[in-house]
């Protein structure tokens, strides 16, 4: 009694992806819990900007947690992975800003109390989007503890953590060289300023010395800091300006007198070995002016505009300025030349305004007590990066740190919890507005008006989520987490980040291993980008042709760490891939006798290839899982797909074929029994890649009372272990595959059988091929097989196929029909008798051969020789055919 087939003819991911996702998540498969009993497994997705969409970039990433996540779950640890959005301060902020002018209105207008109800109004609108997007690339994270960086237990572990790095000096406020973004007009860390090459100037300029007719020669870059110079500077042991230390020098334009000081920061090769010193817009400056106590003179506005320090520049832009100054210096003849100069310029990572050097009253997070802990992690294998080069960039960074400037002059995110008194100027550092000032009781007292960094609060993500600074269960149990999922581009503003705090905060690392993913570009290698139009949504490509084959399209065909293109070819070849595993089950189910499900697989009454598919199975589980333990994800990706598009559906299906249609009850029953124990082994491993299909395929096989998200993950297991039965097989399928190579090559139609006669001396190759005898017959079109010593007993009419350790000879008298051979040979005979008389009458014709030109003579010679020789095969060939017919 055969089953009946309940699978849908066709493969069509849009019935069952949706119904499916819904399912899993109403039936909470997705949450994790404390539970004693099981190990954690815990990965913390990289929040998505709250106000983002999904691009490919997040796709990749969150395919490969998601992998990681479910076959952990499969594994029996209690997998928990965590998701969340982040506030992203600069960028929410002005969208805001931006609808706002739309709207006629503007931040200052508005007020901060207002301004952050449009903003988290705005959040609200928009910010489910992207959650609600990554549900439909299947993503099986704990929704139940979706988190936000604004959300009320996160605010608290930011405060709670900037008052304990207060408290320990960690962090201060003070006057420092910081990057400036004009248009973004707030300050911004050293991670988001992009440098590019540019193609700039060297102005040199004469600074007369003072009571003399000489002068010291500058070059500057940047000629508008000028109007902000307090000193030139000279190496102490450069003796060309020994003299000259000590006196003033007179600023051009603005005839202030300045003096000439001596300091080893100056490269005495550099240039003419003098510098100009601008303390309050250049960090090398800054330290100078400090160590020779030269003051402060800021010379431009927020907007960087000149300001009144500036003279009669005031109020220009600062390029306009800089033209101005540049004209005039050459007009009252200060300018000496003007040099091409290539230079790095700073430009502000989201508006891409280039960033101006500026000194500023800020808080800064200081960096070397808490850097060097983190580098130790890393060189004490606390902490892994995968791929490894990784590790060397991010030690890099943090040998050569500076201290983060934190204080952002923004109004959406975590208001600093610091307060000032008007009357005596203390600061006061906590998380409640206090009622008067510690030091003198005055009740005048106000708050800083500027946020915290964004990345202040994602740093803390992997504790801050699990509900520190309480110390809860969940803390305990699943922190430290295991892997981070991440792009290489963030390196420095988030990994450094979350692992000084994790150290810092819970005394261990946030995560053992670092997994970088690189880009998702364009056919062409190119970034995607919204103004070159060349971006792919992954939405779309869901709805062409389901999550299933993009995921598999992202995970395969790349390696961490390196860039990948994005081909459409690929995603519809992975759809392919899906819907021949979907055809290949119907197969399976079809020739399902119900009554077979419950027996057991009876190990002695395996034949050859079920004992090779169980032994490729079992080691291919072996494999996959090793390779997955060391995220070699597209490897295990690929291998999976040779072994169940070839193996399992081209190979294994086509050799059991004839038992399922033959009368052999038992080899029947044991094929029927191995195609749905390989079949569901291969569901399960494929699950964590596909999961919509997988799962779905799964409910429709028989007697499966569990649910394929939360089965459990195949074992490699001993017995199924059949090495020489491998062997054997795959030393027929290389025969196989030599015949039908040689029979296609010749255009041979399959309905022609034939004799295969094998030539070896080999003891162990002629049992393998006398036992094999069935698969070529089924396989490669035999009528049957001899096996012989030598081939001296072999005619010549053969075509001839060697493969290690043997020969195989197919008779041509089987592969070809003798009637349409010679039908063929004589209208070939036809056609060249009719040449050769064509071709015969020119040469015998004496005004042809007397009056043509020479060459042409010769080349109906030629032709008469050629066609002859035609001639005389196909009547040799003729010969043949007639006497085998
Ligand atoms: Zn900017
Ligand atoms: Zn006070």
């Amino acid at each position: 009694m055969k089953m009946i087939e309940n699978l849908p003819k066709t493969y069509n991911p849009k019935d069952f992806e949706e119904r499916i996702y819904k399912f899993w998540n109403e039936e909470r498969y997705f949450e994790a819990n404390v539970n004693k009993e099981k190990e954690p497994f815990t990965i913390m997705m990289p929040p998505p900007n709250v106000t983002g969409n999904l691009h490919m970039g997040h796709a990749l990433n969150n395919t490969i947690q998601d992998i990681l996540i479910r076959w952990k779950r499969m594994e029996g640890y209690e997998a928990l992975w965590l998701p969340g959005t982040d506030h992203a301060s600069i960028s929410t902020e002005a969208k805001v800003v931006e609808k706002l002018k739309k709207e006629g209105k503007s931040k200052e207008e508005l007020g901060r109390e207002k301004f952050l109800e449009a903003a988290w109004d705005w959040t609200r609108e928009y910010g489910g989007n992207i959650n609600n997007q990554l549900r439909k690339l299947g993503i099986s994270c704990d929704w139940s503890k979706e988190r936000f960086t604004l959300d009320e237990g996160l605010s608290n572990a930011v405060e709670e953590v900037f008052i304990r790095l207060y408290e320990k000096g960690l962090i201060y406020r003070g006057d420092r060289i910081i990057n400036w973004c004009p248009n973004c007009k707030t300050a911004i860390s050293d991670a988001e300023v992009d440098h590019e090459d540019s193609h700039g100037h060297f102005w040199h300029i004469k600074y007369p010395i003072k009571n003399s007719d000489d002068f010291i020669i500058i070059a500057t870059t940047r000629p508008e800091t000028m109007l902000g110079d307090l000193a030139i500077a000279v190496h102490p042991e450069d003796e060309r300006y020994t003299n000259l230390i000590g006196k003033y020098a007179i600023l051009p334009l603005v005839n202030r007198e300045i003096p000439i000081v001596a300091d080893e920061y100056v490269d005495m090769k550099f240039g003419t070995g003098a510098v100009k010193i601008t303390p309050s817009h250049d960090p090398n400056d800054f330290e100078v002016g400090y160590r020779h106590n030269l003051g402060q003179c800021k010379i431009m506005n927020d907007d960087a505009t000149i300001n009144e320090n500036g003279g009669k520049y005031e109020g220009l832009d600062r390029y306009e300025a800089r033209e101005r100054i540049v004209e005039d210096l050459d007009k009252e003849g200060y300018l000496l030349k003007i040099e091409d100069h290539e230079n790095s310029v700073g430009h502000c990572e989201r508006c891409k305004t280039v960033v101006e050097p500026i000194i500023s009253k800020q808080w800064f997070v200081k960096m070397e007590p808490l850097a060097k802990p983190a580098l130790e992690a890393y060189r004490n294998g606390e902490l892994d990066f995968i791929p490894e080069r990784f590790g060397k960039i991010y030690s890099h960074w943090l040998e050569n740190i500076r201290d983060w400037c934190i204080s952002r002059q923004l109004w959406w995110g975590h208001r600093l919890p610091v307060y000032y008194c008007r009357d005596c100027n203390e600061i006061m550092v906590s998380k409640e507005a206090p009622e008067k000032c510690s030091k003198c009781n005055s009740t005048n007292i106000y708050q800083d008006e500027d946020t915290l960094d964004t990345w202040f609060s994602s740093a803390l993500w992997p504790f801050s989520t699990l509900g520190w600074p309480e110390n809860t269960e969940e803390l305990e149990y699943f922190y430290p987490t295991n892997v981070l999922v991440t792009g290489y581009d963030i390196i420095f503003f988030w990994i450094v980040r979350m692992v000084f705090s994790g150290i810092e905060q819970m005394g261990e690392v946030p995560f053992k291993d670092v997994f970088l993913t690189g880009l998702v570009r364009d056919e062409q290698g190119r970034k995607m980008s919204k103004s070159l139009g060349n971006g792919i949504d992954p939405l779309d490509v869901i709805d062409e042709y389901g999550a299933d084959a993009l995921r598999f399209t992202l995970i395969t065909g790349n390696s961490p760490g390196n860039d990948m293109r994005f081909y459409m070819e690929r995603v519809e070849a992975n759809r392919n891939f899906a819907n021949k595993l979907w055809n290949a089950t119907r197969f399976v189910l079809m020739n399902l006798d119900e009554n077979i499900i419950s027996e057991k697989l009876n190990l002695e009454n395996l034949e050859e290839e079920d004992r090779w598919i169980l032994s490729r199975m079992n080691n291919v589980t072996k494999e996959i899982t090793e390779n997955l333990s060391k995220y070699e994800i597209g490897i295990a990706g690929q291998k999976l797909y040779d072994f169940i598009w070839d193996e399992y559906c081209d190979w294994y299906i086509e050799m059991v074929k004839p038992r399922l249609y033959g009368d052999n009850e038992e080899s029947n029953k044991v094929a029927q029994k191995v195609l749905l124990i390989v079949l569901k082994d291969i569901l399960k491993l494929l699950h964590p890649f596909m999961p919509f299909i997988t799962e779905e395929i799964w409910s429709h096989l028989p007697e499966n009372n569990e649910v394929l998200i939360v089965s459990s993950w195949p074992v490699y297991d001993e017995k199924y272990n059949f090495k020489e039965s491998e062997e054997r097989i795959i030393y027929i399928m290389k025969a196989i595959k030599g015949i039908r190579n040689a029979r296609a090559e010749m255009n041979i139609a399959p309905s022609r059988k034939s004799k295969i006669i094998f030539v070896t001396k080999d003891e162990k190759v002629k049992s393998i091929l006398e036992y094999g005898e069935r698969y070529f017959i089924n396989l490669a079109y035999a009528q049957d097989i001899e096996i012989e010593e030598d081939k001296e007993k072999i005619g010549d009419d053969n075509i001839q196929v060697v493969i290690d350790r043997a020969e195989i000879f197919l008779p041509l008298k089987d592969l070809i029909d003798f009637e349409k051979e010679l039908e063929r040979l004589e209208k070939e005979k036809d056609k060249l008798e009719g040449e050769l008389k064509r071709v015969r009458g020119k040469l015998s014709n004496k005004g042809f051969v007397n009056k043509a030109p020479e060459n042409i003579v010769e080349a109906e010679r030629q032709k008469e020789v050629k066609y002859s020789d035609m001639m005389d095969k196909v009547l040799e060939r003729i010969k043949y055919v007639k006497e085998n017919m």
